[in-house]
């Protein structure tokens, strides 16, 4: 019997797997199995590597919430067959996707690892080939029998991070993405340096439980100077709106007119959460530390700390799947859940 691990490698889609279109130009997406033929070094790694592709692989733009549950559905139909996760996705809405699924995976005790590249497989200079293989041997890192991740991971040029502290921040470097909150979960040198004291830990007793309703009644409305009463009205006032993500300025200011604060304390009264999230690619919203935040903070706010926008998207659309009432989701969503934030 082997007891190599066994990884499923499951394709959605993405630069990695397309080609050029013949009559226009552009990248598709292309057939999986040629996306195969083309890293026939993956046969030499010591794990058994099964695959499963989306009927119709997409550009990650074209990501939505009901295709958030089609990949968490298939991990987790295989979950019990499987040592490992290796996901590719687009990079465009990796960080989007990755996020969401570590709140569908509750107790998640295997490594889920998102990657893809830059440029397509079939490039002379393709990033994709160093991305995917090593995307799998992490996925099938053990150490005592035991998976060495388990939590959803983005990897991406000789970096592991942790997938939902993750924003894609450039389209041109192969090095696309940044975790500016945390620091990697592994390095990829001559060596797999794993950093384990960041690793997050599993408790071995406790089941996975999966998660799958995400409400996208949602908005992100991003402040800039002179940002318009009249149209901030009228999107405060649609009422399928169930939460607002304010993408505020540096330690989670905004401006003091009232008329802005007004609004967004009627909101909270409303019962719509709104989430303090920071423009700023590092660093924390600290309600209160400057004038500008205090009314934010005594509207009842929720902060978002130090979660990247992608994560807290996620985490918003996930607690208003689970139909909370306002007070309980501003308490769960200010925890940190999956290490999406700082702990306290
Ligand atoms: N547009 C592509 C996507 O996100 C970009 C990539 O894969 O890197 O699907």
């Amino acid at each position: 019997m082997s007891t190599s691990p066994n990884i499923l490698l499951i394709y959605t889609g993405g630069t990695i797997g397309m080609i050029k279109d013949f009559e226009t130009g552009a990248l598709i997406a292309f057939d999986f199995d040629e996306l195969l033929l083309n890293i026939p070094e993956l046969k030499q790694l010591d794990c058994t590597i099964s695959t499963l592709s989306f009927k119709e692989p997409i550009d990650s733009s074209d990501m939505n919430v009901d295709m958030w549950k089609n990949l968490g559905d298939i991990i987790n139909s295989n979950y019990e067959n499987y040592d490992g996760f290796v996901v590719l996705h687009g990079s465009d809405t990796m960080s989007y996707t990755a996020s969401a699924v570590s709140f569908m995976f509750e107790n998640l005790a295997k490594p889920i690892i998102f990657t893809g590249s830059q440029l397509p497989i079939g490039d002379l200079r393709t990033d994709a080939k160093e991305n995917l293989i090593t995307a799998v041997q992490i996925a099938a890192l053990r150490e005592k029998g035991k998976p060495v991740i388990t939590e959803v991971g983005l990897y991406f040029e000789y970096k592991l991070l942790r997938a939902n502290r993750t924003t894609k921040i450039n389209a041109e470097h192969f090095e696309a993405f940044q975790s500016l909150n945390y620091p990697s979960l592994i390095e990829s040198g001559v060596h797999l340096k794993v950093n384990k004291a960041f690793l997050r830990k599993v408790n071995r007793r406790k089941k996975m439980v999966y998660h799958t309703h995400f409400d996208n009644s949602i908005v992100i409305i991003k402040m800039f100077p002179g940002i318009n009463e009249d149209i901030l009205r009228r999107i405060f006032s649609i009422d399928t709106i169930k939460g607002i993500i304010l993408e505020t300025y540096g330690s989670g200011n905004t401006t003091t007119k009232k008329w802005f604060t007004g609004i967004i304390f009627d909101a909270i009264k409303r019962g719509i959460p709104v989430v303090n999230v920071t423009q700023c690619a590092g660093g924390s919203v600290e309600m209160g530390k400057y004038s500008t935040s205090v009314a934010l903070k005594k509207a009842g706010v929720i902060s978002g700390k130090d979660i990247t926008t992608e994560a807290a998207v996620a985490k918003l659309m996930y607690l208003l799947g689970e139909n909370l009432p306002l007070k309980v989701l501003k308490t769960i969503y200010e925890t940190s859940l999956r290490g999406e934030m700082l702990e306290n």
